[in-house]
């Protein structure tokens, strides 16, 4: 133990990857404080849909968590449904004829208060000590390496500081490393009783301007996103917030009357803008790395972020749980947390291209509606790129040339 320093790790966000770093590193040994600034149960704007791939992931991780999903009557999501703005569509699955086999053949969806709640406990049984209601504010320097963070003017000091706060890292700014970019969406969720003809797949309707997300969760509820340019959600926020949702869906052709029985059974949460990222995923002169939407987050279409914060902090603990063991004291030398940098490029690199060309089409309703159209008479194409979106086809084998053109010619 550093002389001084009553953590080894302080992690600042318990969401998905605050909880996934933190439980990885108590179970490596590592004394690890998780600080949030909500009380769980607590809710976050999303489709709350897990990719195939989440599901082996979850399991190593810890053996009670699938069951525990399952008992929380999840929906089951196998498939994906695009529909372009003139009403035409197509269906991918996640388990289809190709050489890439999925790991589930469904994806779980589930309400964050749960799904995170989970994971939390998840974290806590590993060892991990868990403090709710503390929002971190600055963060503490020790010889131009951080060392810890300020939460209600109390210092937390710690040899490595895990930024794992979400879309609007506190931790990210204040490296300095916060940057944003087109397209510049913002995002309106919630939750819907009733709505007609929801199957066993996800569905998203691409719009002029912006895009409709929605899926199960279980227990005959369907959580709805909609996602429009800033312009437009800045005009119409007000109307959006105040129950004007449903009148905004109706906008979507394959939507209209699917409305007309449900009940909206939790108020909207709004979110953006996005795209935001970091420059660098570690701090400059070590003792800091961020995880999940801290690190970045470009766009919800392709719904990979949940699983790219959980694996992304795998990752990340992998990396901590090596540095902690081979420098004794001290703040984490920044040069420790380079193999975090360079995992995060290996596992990433392709779904960051992958979902820039995707979330930046479906911005052209022309484009995406030339797209759907053609995925629609080639459907194992659509099954390829569903089940790169799920985690399951390798990006590479999607962004070939000789694919990429199938799917404009
Ligand atoms: C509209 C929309 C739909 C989406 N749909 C999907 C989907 O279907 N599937 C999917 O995989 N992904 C989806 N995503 C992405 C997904 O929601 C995120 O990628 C995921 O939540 C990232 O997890 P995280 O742990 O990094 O951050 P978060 O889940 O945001 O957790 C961050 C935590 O940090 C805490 N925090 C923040 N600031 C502080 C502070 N200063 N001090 C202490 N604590 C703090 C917060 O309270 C929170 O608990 C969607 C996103 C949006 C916007």
């Amino acid at each position: 133990m550093t002389r001084g320093m009553r953590w080894d790790a302080v992690v600042v966000g318990g969401g998905p990857a605050g909880s996934v770093v933190a439980l990885q590193l108590a179970r490596g040994g590592a004394r690890v404080l998780v600080l949030d600034r909500a009380r769980f149960p607590r809710d976050k704007p999303c489709s709350e849909y897990l990719s195939p791939a989440a599901t082996p992931l979850l399991s190593r991780l810890d053996p009670e968590l699938i069951p525990e999903i399952e008992r929380a009557s999840p929906g089951r999501l196998y498939g994906m449904r695009v529909v372009a703005p003139d009403g035409c569509d197509v269906v991918g699955r996640f388990a289809a004829p190709h050489r890439f086999p999925a790991p589930a053949p469904f994806g779980y969806a589930l309400p964050r208060t749960v799904l995170d709640s989970l994971l939390l406990a998840a974290a806590a049984r590993a060892g991990a000590e868990i403090e709710e209601g503390s929002a971190v504010e600055e963060l503490l320097y020790d010889q131009g390496a951080v060392a810890g963070v300020v939460t209600a003017g109390r210092a937390v000091r710690a040899r490595v500081t895990v930024g794992a706060d979400g879309l609007r890292s506190i931790v990210a700014r204040r490296l300095g490393l916060r940057g944003g970019g087109p397209p510049r969406r913002l995002a309106f969720a919630a939750h819907y009783r009733g709505v007609a003809d929801m199957g066993d797949r996800g569905e998203m309707h691409i719009g002029r301007p912006g895009y409709v997300g929605l899926g199960p969760v279980g227990d005959g509820v369907t959580t709805v996103a909609l996602v429009l340019p800033l312009e437009t959600a800045r005009q119409r926020a007000a109307a959006l917030r105040g129950g004007g949702l449903t009148a905004e869906l109706a906008r979507f052709p394959a939507l209209r009357g699917r409305f007309d029985s449900a009940t909206m059974v939790r108020a909207v949460l709004a979110t953006g803008p996005f795209a935001q990222w970091s420059r660098r995923a570690v701090a400059p002169g070590g003792g800091a790395l961020l995880v999940g939407d801290a690190a970045d987050f470009f766009d919800p279409f392709t719904g990979q972020g949940l699983y790219s914060a959980l694996r992304g902090a795998e990752l990340a603990a992998t990396t901590l749980v090596a540095a902690l063991a081979a420098v004794p004291r001290g703040p984490l030398p920044e040069a420790t947390l380079h193999p975090y940098v360079a995992a995060r490029r290996s596992a990433f690199a392709g779904k960051w291209i992958l979902e820039r060309l995707i979330g930046v089409g479906v911005g052209w309703p022309w484009l995406a509606g030339r797209v759907v159209r053609r995925l629609a008479r080639l459907p194992e194409l659509a099954d390829l790129l569903v089940g790169a979106t799920g985690n399951i086809v390798p990006p590479g084998a999607v962004l070939a040339p000789s694919t990429l053109v199938r799917f404009l010619l």
